[in-house]
């Protein structure tokens, strides 16, 4: 049963940002034109990944064995310590900290490097730079970062996030860690447990989220606070160090006790209250670097794939000649370019400093796990028996990319999250409308603004792009968007406030956004290419064709799944979940 489901997080627009996110404009059926040019580095900074990540290759190839680190569940201490004085482990802490002072696009290529090689090594990294000091670089106060950063920076302490518990999984609004106010001594007493904390038994710093009681002028609430941690406080306990798990085994999964470890009150990350804000944040960061780690296999995978296809033979002629086969290379080939466009076009943008990037994060981290899932079935596929054994790394990739679909907020929760929230807006904007509406003559330049939206949703603004060889593509892409816009009409009509207990319809208009959103990101860094090419096609290869079958195979995609809007077998499925529940 749905329907006394709890809200999924729905967060208040920064109304500081003017303007609609990219992702956000999708359920106003619009594409924004900003989605060109494809954003890119500086060339100084393109040249100084480009040494950088040269560098890390070498690294990774000479000491880092996933088939060990696997084994062994342990990523050797010299692997980390190289990674350390690589600068890797503070690469986007600036320079004034020790660190690099990288971007977050550099960072993700880095990350891309190190997934290549190792899932363990990359989830250690993301765990560390991705979450675990993000909260201190973006919350911290100056005499936080003094402290901690230079130390994070050459990589000898590592950082932990700390958020999951015992009871506390996708609902971060309920942690039950509480931290009881000392006004005395200015400290507080932290209680409670985490579980499942990566790097949790060696970090040396931890960012902790426990409710607080604060006063909210309305009374005392109590609210999640994000909390420096450092396990020399009395009270921090290791329970379990490292829990044995089937993925990603080489980063420690560990679970944590406090019982009443005293934190100063000077280590508050952000306002007392307002870790929620502080968690989501970082999340959102998160969950973009999260597409680095798929980018990395992503592209194995279509290499070797693509040389086994043409070498293996069976009924006298290369697998590659047979349709089912060459169905799913071209689908592998467009995935991996696919995960690749769509993380580096985020990256980039928040780069370029778009604020409000809650959506995208979301969409990049849905979207390339599970892209990355289909790409290894159907590997594991081309593969035949020889993927089962474990002289093949494809087993061991299927093991290393599974958490993916979990971590960081499961899949389904994201899709939750990303169609709540853009629907919200539309939502807000059509209020905005009847009142305006109301009152026409005193607002009549507001009235035609908003009525413009509607106008857009049947006849939707060309999609201005450089290359004439994509506007087939954009054209499409303008449509879909517009179906999408029309179809959250629909829903909001049809459902109004029940709208949060259709759980699968609000799946498929976040399916169908991300799928818009993906093929926005794979044109604009296409045009963009053909633009440096001058749009002499042949300099491209076969990167246009890839484009284009995405293009097709994405927003194809997207119209049947808003096409399955209002499907009554969902009712069916529902009512026969609970019959069986009923029954245990
Ligand atoms: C390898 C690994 C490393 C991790 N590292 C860290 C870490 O470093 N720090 C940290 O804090 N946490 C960490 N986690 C925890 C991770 O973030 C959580 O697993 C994740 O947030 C999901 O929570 P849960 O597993 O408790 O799932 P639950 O919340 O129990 O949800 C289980 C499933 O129920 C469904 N579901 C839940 N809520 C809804 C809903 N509202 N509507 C519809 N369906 C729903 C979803 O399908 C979901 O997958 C790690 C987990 C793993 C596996």
């Amino acid at each position: 049963m749905t329907e006394n489901m709890p809200p999924i997080d729905v967060v208040p627009q920064d109304h500081n940002t003017p303007i609609l996110s990219i992702a956000k404009q999708l359920f106003f059926g619009r594409i924004d034109p900003a989605i060109t040019p494809y954003p890119r580095p500086s060339l100084e900074e393109k040249e100084r990944t480009d040494l950088f990540c040269h560098k890390l290759r070498q690294f990774c190839e000479a000491h880092i064995d996933p088939q060990e680190i696997d084994r062994e569940s342990k990523i050797p201490a010299n692997v980390i310590e190289g990674l350390g004085k690589l600068g890797l482990l503070g690469m986007t802490i600036p320079q004034n900290y020790g660190g690099l002072g990288m971007s977050l696009t550099a960072y993700c290529k880095a990350l891309e490097v190190v997934s290549q090689r190792c899932g363990s090594t990359s989830a250690f990294l993301t765990a560390h730079q991705s979450i675990g000091f993000k909260a201190l670089l973006l919350f911290g106060t100056p005499e936080q970062k003094e402290k901690w950063l230079p130390r994070i920076a050459t990589g000898e302490i590592v950082a932990s996030f700390a958020l999951t518990e015992p009871n506390v999984g996708s609902d971060a609004n309920a942690v039950e860690t509480f931290a009881e106010y000392d006004a005395a001594k200015n400290v507080f007493y932290i209680t409670g447990k985490k579980q499942w904390i990566t790097n949790g038994s060696f970090a040396k710093i931890f960012t902790v989220m426990a409710k607080t009681d604060v006063d909210t002028g309305q009374g005392v609430k109590q609210r999640v606070t994000a909390f420096i941690v450092t396990p020399d406080m009395p009270g921090f306990k290791i329970t379990t160090p490292a829990l044995d798990k089937f993925g990603i085994r080489g980063v420690q999964s560990t679970s944590l006790e406090f019982d009443r470890m005293e934190v100063p009150a000077e280590n508050i990350l952000g306002k007392i209250g307002e870790g929620l804000k502080v968690a989501l944040t970082v999340l959102n960061y998160g969950r973009i670097t999260i597409g680095a780690g798929c980018a990395g296999p992503a592209k194995i995978l279509v290499d070797h794939t693509f040389k086994y296809a043409r070498e293996r033979h069976q009924f006298n002629q290369p697998l590659s000649n047979f349709g089912l086969v060459k169905n799913k290379l071209s689908t592998l080939a467009a995935l991996a370019y696919a995960i690749d466009a769509v993380t580096y076009f985020t990256a980039g943008k928040v780069d370029h400093g778009q604020k409000d990037f809650m959506l995208e994060a979301a969409i990049v981290k849905v979207f390339s796990t599970e892209a990355l899932w289909k790409m290894i079935f159907e590997t594991m596929q081309i593969f035949g028996g020889k993927a089962m054994f474990n002289d093949k790394p494809y087993q061991l990739l299927m093991r290393d990319c599974r958490p993916g679909m979990i971590v960081e907020g499961s899949n389904e929760v994201m899709n939750l999250f990303i169609s709540m929230n853009g629907i919200k807006e539309v939502g807000v904007h059509l209020k905005q409308m009847l009142q305006s509406t109301k009152s026409f003559w005193e607002s009549k330049d507001q009235v035609r603004e908003n009525w413009k939206y509607l106008f857009n949703l049947f006849w939707p603004s060309n999609l201005e792009l450089y290359s004439p060889s994509l506007q087939k593509e954009a054209k499409s892409l303008t449509q879909t968007t517009a179906f999408l816009g029309k179809s959250v009409l629909k829903l909001l009509w049809r459902y109004g406030d029940l709208l949060v207990q259709k759980q699968q319809d609000l799946e498929r208009i976040s399916l169908a956004a991300i799928h818009i959103y993906v093929t926005a990101a794979v044109l604009s860094k296409m045009d963009s290419d053909l633009e440096r090419a001058h749009d002499k096609i042949d300099l491209i290869g076969c990167d246009l064709e890839t484009t284009k079958f995405f293009c097709r195979y994405s927003l194809k995609k997207a119209r049947q799944i808003l096409k399955d809007l209002f499907d009554p077998l969902d009712q069916v499925s529902e009512s026969l979940a609970d019959h069986l529940i009923a029954d245990l």
